[in-house]
């Protein structure tokens, strides 16, 4: 899955000012949500029952993993052949529930801890978050009847299911279904009677979405049974489970769709199933619908049978082997444009009908990104087809189901008159990304969530490689720090980030690792790895794959045939022990670099950002594969294994500076003895082509952070700023952006309106150059780089309140709505971010109007992000109702909207008043852990850096039983780490600025 990304200009830590894949620091990406909360969808339950207290599984013991697999080996071979490592797994739960059951004295659980069955009063048979592992699917049959007017569906699901260990009950997932009845049948090759078994006992436990069935039938090991079960069940527009999505058609017509998303833990709420990612199994599907409307499946079509009247069934194929969370069906009236790879598989893009020229660059984008993997991964991609289809309504980015992806319509859609450059590179981003996890999580799955990074980080490498690989000319890689590296660090700084493995014991804690460390601390991660090694990665890589095609593995299997694949080529260095630190450690290390004479000193320590005076101490050593250039040799870099604390390295001659992390392709950050920072800086000042573009991008960055811990002074950050205003890469001129922005910020939250001036003088005095030579001028002459240069640098002075760039967007703003004069794309949210903050209250009105008629979901994304920045009080409080009310602003756009209002202090004062007194209206459109909560809670958190207030925060959220999620308890943090900013470092900063603004720049 993707999170979504691309909306805020202001909120974006980690890219520029005008785009943005996401949003700050956080897990929060800007634009998404995702599926509705766990309790929300519990609400809908038919069953009368009570939603009971967490219980605190706890998650598996390796110890007991091993223990469990040894044993299994004594109790015999024949076992192992026939159980694979994941069953062995299993039987770990099994040998602790049997003792549980047998010494109950000795696991008593406090009874208000314990899952009842609400309607009986017992005791639900399995206490735990994860299955007991005693019966095992191999197929699924599953039958819908969806009634998009009724809003509800009847379905029935058969399992065919095999009993591992001798069982009284069946026990698997639902949600949100009302069970009509359960029925075992002995398979039918058995030698067993076919006699059919009603389930005479079925019991639930609410708080893990469980039901148990208990048959008049003893179930013995390796028993083959056919598990039926019919069940009826609501459809609502939770965007979660099987979910309904509305649009209006070119007519104005009001059309539903019904639509799916799964992951991580909502296949369960669509059909009883077990849903966890180990239990692979195929799955087929009968769905029955209206004849105007169609079906798509993981798999083609296989028939369409008439059964009268309006109505059909349409049959499929049965998929591979897969996991629960993969399976999707869209039943919708959407048209497709079509073609077929070099390779021969069908590759289908669907959006409904008004937007089928939009559809072209997605699918010359997919078919050549897909024969790409093919090639990479030296595996065919294992589907007939490959569907890619525009959901109207969508939580995340994209999901990868496998053979039927599906994307928000701003993943997806591209319309070369009204799409910017940047829209483009999201689409073909996203694409990249899902169509990786084709083979990667799809074809090789982890075998639980605490290994999602593996899924999600490889897939946040790829879509760099991936678009890289297709779009050459577009110079990607050098923006894989912006999106993925300061993402990662601005998350990975606090001290309440998480190991990028990590455990997960209940669908809270699942949603929440949705986050930047998984995504692009994993994608870091990665590249590291990838850089270190080249070529031979990838035969890592191709092995991995092909050993765990169609089943499940844990991180440390990918590691270790990376590791068997680099034996040769890196003989020197323990793959698996470096992996080691990168994955089980949290945090990041910072390297402090000496140089003296020929000799470079390093050490390490782990990058906090302070939140009082003492001193942060960590005992952590990271193998870090340092790379490094000099001036001597300032394009070809030395690599070196650091392993300790501390090393010296002798260099084979005398230096004047040595650049750390050449191309910024390692996950650390570094800072420089002073007189190497002066040394540096004379460098790039006096001719900054020395260093390649991603090395003067990540000197900007290292010397912003480096400052900001009380490493270096910011008169020196300034002073290497000076060689920006002769930039002309679109890297390096974020990265400053970025740095600018935050103090920018702080001074915004401080009230300190002159030193905010005097900041927008100093920014304006380095992009002025850039501005006279690019700024609103005609792009057909343009590169790339121009282009998107043109852009930031644009939005940046409009921002910082250049008056020629005001009145030149204003001026745009009135020729496109008095004359209808088209405004270029790229430079549309400019002129309408104008138009919201300095044009007239009619100006608004009409903004508004346009949101409210137009079916471009780009444009209206746009526009939502433009009007929300509004300083009106009575505008903001409008916009506030609109959301609540969910008529004109989706669910899913409830990121944007907030990002927007958070952009200034009057409406990020008020919003973040609203959320308090209507969270619970919130977390009915929202989920409590998804990405979208997390995002608002971040962005109105930013605005605090009053140190009662962070205490007010934290009690509110207390109060609502979010108080220990870590991605509150890190935003509060982040809210001191600001507060302890701006007592210890802005004086300084604010020194400068005044020197500056007098013209005595020491
Ligand atoms: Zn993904």
């Amino acid at each position: 899955m993707l999170k979504m990304g691309r909306v805020s200009w202001h909120h974006a830590d980690e890219d520029e000012t005008v785009d943005l894949l996401q949003s700050t620091s956080d897990d929060d990406n800007v634009t998404s949500q995702r599926r509705v909360s766990n309790d929300n969808v519990r609400s809908l339950n038919l069953s009368p029952r009570v939603i009971q207290p967490s219980s605190g599984n706890k998650a598996l013991d390796e110890t007991k993993y091993k223990y469990s697999l040894i044993s299994v080996l004594v109790i015999g071979i024949i076992l192992i052949m026939m159980v694979n490592i994941g069953l062995g797994y299993r039987k770990c739960h099994n040998n602790e529930e049997q003792q549980q059951q047998a010494h109950p004295s000795k696991h008593i659980t406090p009874a208000q801890d314990l899952c009842m069955d609400e309607t009986t009063g017992l005791k639900f048979p399995w206490q735990k978050y994860r299955l007991p592992d005693r019966v095992e699917p191999s197929s699924y049959h599953i039958h819908l009847h969806p009634n998009f007017t009724h809003e509800d569906y009847t379905g029935q699901v058969e399992i065919n299911i095999t009993i591992i260990d001798t069982a009284e009950y069946v026990i698997l997932h639902t949600r949100g279904q009302k069970i009509l009845r359960a029925t075992l049948t002995p398979a039918e090759n058995s030698p067993e009677k076919q006699e059919s078994y009603t389930a005479t006992k079925t019991l639930f436990c609410i708080k893990n979405d469980m039901v148990a069935f208990h048959f008049n039938k003893k179930l013995k090991a390796w028993d083959k049974y056919s598990l039926l079960i019919d069940f009826s069940g609501n459809l609502t527009f939770s965007l979660g489970g099987f979910y309904l999505s509305k649009y209006k058609n070119q007519q104005g017509k009001e059309t539903v769709i019904g639509a799916t998303q799964f992951e991580p833990t909502d296949a369960r709420a669509a059909f009883p199933c077990f849903d966890e990612p180990a239990y692979k199994a195929n799955f087929s599907l009968s769905m029955v619908r209206e004849k105007e409307v169609h079906t798509l499946f993981n798999t083609p079509l296989q028939s369409t049978t008439p059964l009268g009247g309006d109505i059909e069934r349409d049959d499929f194929q049965p998929t591979v082997r897969m996991s629960t969370y993969l399976v999707a069906f869209i039943v919708s009236d959407f048209v497709k444009i079509s073609n077929r790879t070099s390779t021969g598989v069908e590759v289908s893009v669907y959006a409904s009908k008004d937007k089928l020229d939009q559809l072209n660059y997605a699918l010359h984008f997919a078919c050549k990104v897909l024969t790409y993997f093919e090639k990479l991964f030296k595996i065919p991609f294992p589907l007939p087809k490959m569907d890619l289809v525009a959901v109207p309504d969508f939580a995340a980015g994209a999901m990868e189901n496998w053979g039927l992806v599906t994307y928000r319509e701003t993943a997806l859609l591209y319309d070369p008159m009204t799409s910017s450059v940047k829209d483009k590179q999201w689409v073909a981003t996203v694409i990249a990304h899902e169509l990786s996890h084709q083979w990667f999580g799809n074809l090789v799955t982890m075998e639980w969530w605490n290994d999602l990074w593996l899924n999600e980080g490889f897939a946040s490498y790829m879509e760099f490689a991936g678009v890289n690989a297709v779009e050459p000319q577009w110079s990607i890689m050098s923006e894989f720090p912006l999106r993925h590296a300061m993402r990662a660090f601005s998350t990975d700084s606090s001290n309440f980030t998480h190991p990028i493995t990590v455990n997960v014991t209940n669908s809270k804690e699942i949603n929440e690792i949705f986050d930047n460390i998984s995504y692009s601390k994993g994608a870091c991660i990665i590249y590291m790895l990838a850089d270190l090694l080249g070529k031979v990665f990838f035969q890592g890589v191709n092995t991995y794959l092909n050993t765990y095609k169609f089943d499940n593995a844990e991180n440390s299997y990918l590691i270790q045939k990376v590791s068997i694949a680099a034996r040769k080529s890196h003989p020197d260095i323990d793959i698996q022990a470096m992996m080691k630190t990168w994955t089980t450690l949290p945090g990041f290390p910072l390297v402090d670099v000496n140089l003296n004479g020929n000799k470079l000193s390093v050490s390490q320590s782990r990058f906090l950002y302070p939140t009082s005076d003492a001193q942060v101490s960590s005992s952590s050593v990271w193998h870090i594969p340092l790379s490094y250039v000099t001036d001597n040799n300032p394009m070809h870099p030395t690599k070196v294994l650091l392993d300790a604390e501390h090393a010296v390295f002798t260099l084979p001659q005398s230096v004047q500076w040595v650049k750390l992390n050449h191309n910024q392709t390692g996950y650390y950050q570094v800072n420089y003895d002073a007189a190497m920072w002066s040394q540096l800086i004379n460098a790039l000042n006096a001719n900054p082509n020395a260093f390649s573009v991603s090395d003067r991008s990540g000197l900007i960055s290292d010397a912003f952070e480096a400052a900001r811990v009380g490493k270096l002074n910011y008169n020196e950050v300034f002073r290497l700023l000076g060689f920006i205003s002769q930039e002309k890469m679109y890297a390096p001129i974020v990265t400053a952006v970025s740095g600018l922005r935050y103090i920018g910020h702080i001074l915004k939250v401080q009230l300190d309106e002159e030193a905010r001036n005097q900041l927008s003088s100093f920014t304006k005095t380095l992009f002025e150059n850039l501005y006279e030579e690019l700024s609103w001028k005609n792009r057909s002459s343009f590169n790339r780089n121009q282009m998107k240069l043109q852009t930031t640098i644009t939005s940046v002075m409009c921002s910082v309140k250049h008056k020629p760039c005001i009145d030149e967007a204003l001026l745009r703003f009135k020729q496109w709505k008095e004359e209808e004069k088209p405004i270029p794309p790229d430079d549309v949210p400019i002129v309408f971010e104008a138009a919201s903050l300095h044009g007239t209250l009619e100006d608004w009105q009409h903004l508004w109007e346009t949101f409210i008629n137009s079916t471009d979901p780009n444009l209206k994304q746009k526009i939502l992000l433009s009007v929300a920045q509004t300083t009106r009080l009575d505008k903001i409080l409008f916009l506030q109702s609109e959301f609540l009310k969910g008529e004109t602003i989706r669910s899913q756009d409830v990121q944007t909207l907030v990002s927007g209002l958070t952009t200034n202090l009057v409406g990020g004062t008020i919003t973040w008043r609203f959320v308090k007194q209507h969270w619970d209206q919130i977390v009915e459109k929202i989920s409590i852990s998804g990405f979208a909560m997390r995002s608002i809670i971040k962005l109105c958190l930013d605005l605090i850096t009053d140190h009662g207030e962070v205490e007010a925060a934290r009690s509110f959220f207390i109060s609502k039983g979010i108080g220990e999620m870590k991605s509150v308890l890190r935003n509060l943090e982040n809210s001191e780490v600001n507060a302890y900013w701006a007592e210890t470092r802005l004086p300084e900063v604010k020194l400068w600025l005044k020197d500056q603004s007098r013209g005595t720049k020491p």
